[in-house]
């Protein structure tokens, strides 16, 4: 072959959370494969990632049974996550932790990335992956540098990767669409005050002139460690929510808001534009939306009918779905690596290399236990998209919703093989 570069048993396509988690789980299932494992990844460490970085404690608990701290990288903790609908809804509190704990993606993932090299497993840079081809005998993984031969490839390159493309083109895609924007706390008496005066970057929130709702303006900003999820927006067409995370930049305190769609709507009604809501939704707690920078990415998530790996393939993290209710995906990222790893690890024993067997293990476990659960709610919650049926999921059903979630959305990395 023609500018072969490096023939490796184990080419991992794509340096992110589930690329680095199938390595590190590699490692730690199956020492010897550690030093056959080659990540090609093509960007460089630190690399921006549009992401709100909200990390449940399902991923904190799989990086701690791969010995890591997570504390280790920068983050905010939120106490409290709310659920809203308008501004009303319900909040959850995880018993003595921090209930979502919030990283930046660049500082998350060159962290992970690190811990990963000094495991032994070996990771190129700026290597960008073209074309993946399988065969009875192995795989051909083209970058823009030359060809790669291997025995096994994992598809780690996101929602936007080449592998899954490459190796399932036929194959259906659910797609949500995501925006996120980053501002400033503004959490000042001051900060605020002149908000409500009408001057600087805020404009004042429509109907907040009283003493009485500035005492409720105090309140809300010693609350602003809250991670909120407002889902207004499914009223109107939008299948998700908006929302609002504290974060941090270079250690500076800073807000995250956004807003997420599955798109499940967009056949039944007509498909809204996303700026406005996430604009509303700014402007109801102080800040106007123009003048800051708006970015988006698609994320692609889990169908319990789609296929998750061919002969010599197999697909992790958001190549292989995200979370569709949420488009929480970092957790799922980690939980997949470590089933990746499991399946590896037995094709080398084995000999044998369909992965067959897969995507049945995957919906087996507790992720695809979760990722199914999630499946049917996002059916649910958001084809009902009636104001009446959203207000009684957020403020009127409380105990049942904190109860399914506790169940059905939580606790899966505990149990996850
Ligand atoms: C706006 C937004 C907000 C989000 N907020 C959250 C959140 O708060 N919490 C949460 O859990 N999830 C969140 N997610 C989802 C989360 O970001 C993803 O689920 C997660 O990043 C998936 O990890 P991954 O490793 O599968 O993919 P990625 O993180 O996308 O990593 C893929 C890697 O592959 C590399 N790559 C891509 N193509 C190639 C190629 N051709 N060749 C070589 N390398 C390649 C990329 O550079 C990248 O490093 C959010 C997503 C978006 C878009």
């Amino acid at each position: 072959m023609d500018n072969l570069l490096e023939n490796r048993d184990i080419l991992i396509l794509g340096g992110g959370p589930s690329g680095l988690s199938t390595a590190l789980h590699l490692q730690q299932l199956h020492p010897h494969l550690a030093t056959r494992i080659l990540i090609l990844e093509k960007a460089r460490y630190p690399r921006l990632k549009l992401c709100a970085g909200g990390l449940v404690a399902d991923a904190e608990v799989i990086l701690q049974k791969l010995g890591l701290d997570p504390s280790e990288v920068p983050h905010v903790d939120a106490s409290a996550a709310r659920f809203d609908f308008a501004g009303k809804g319900l909040t959850v509190k995880l018993p003595r932790r921090h209930t979502l704990r919030i990283i930046r993606r660049d500082e998350f993932d060159v962290w992970l990335a690190g811990k990963a090299r000094e495991r032994g497993i070996e990771i190129r840079e700026q290597v960008t992956v073209k074309n993946v081809i399988p065969d009875p005998d192995g795989v051909t993984v083209i970058t823009e540098t030359g060809a790669y031969r291997a025995k096994v490839v994992v598809g780690a390159d996101g929602s936007n990767g080449v592998t899954r493309r490459c190796v399932l083109p036929n194959a259906p895609v659910s797609t949500a669409r995501v925006l996120e924007v980053i501002t400033p706390v503004i959490a000042s008496e001051q900060g605020e005050r002149s908000n409500l005066l009408g001057n600087g970057r805020l404009r004042q929130p429509p109907g907040l002139d009283t003493p009485e709702e500035h005492g409720l303006l105090d309140q809300r900003l010693r609350n602003d460690k809250q991670a909120v999820f407002d889902f207004l927006c499914v009223s109107e067409g939008i299948a998700g929510y908006t929302w609002d995370f504290p974060t941090q930049i270079k250690g500076q305190p800073m807000r995250c808001w956004g807003i997420y769609d599955t798109n499940l709507l967009a056949g039944e009604m007509q498909r809204p534009a996303l700026k406005q809501p996430l604009a509303r939704e700014m402007a109801r707690n102080g800040f106007e939306l123009d003048g800051y920078k708006i970015k988006g990415h698609p994320i692609r998530w889990y169908d319990p009918a789609g296929p998750l790996s061919v002969p010599r393939v197999l697909l992790v993290g958001d190549a292989a779905g995200a979370d569709p209710l949420f488009g929480e995906g970092i957790s799922m990222a980690l939980g997949y690596g470590k089933l990746a790893a499991r399946e590896i690890g037995a094709a080398f024993e084995h000999g044998e290399f369909s992965f067959s067997g897969y995507r049945r293990r995957v919906r087996l476990s507790s992720l695809g236990q979760t990722l199914l659960a999630r499946w049917v709610i996002t059916q649910v919650v958001y084809h009902f998209h009636w104001r009446w049926f959203q207000i009684l999921l957020w403020r009127i059903l409380k105990p049942v919703v904190i109860a399914a979630s506790w169940v059905l959305v939580l606790n899966w990395g505990k149990r996850l093989k």
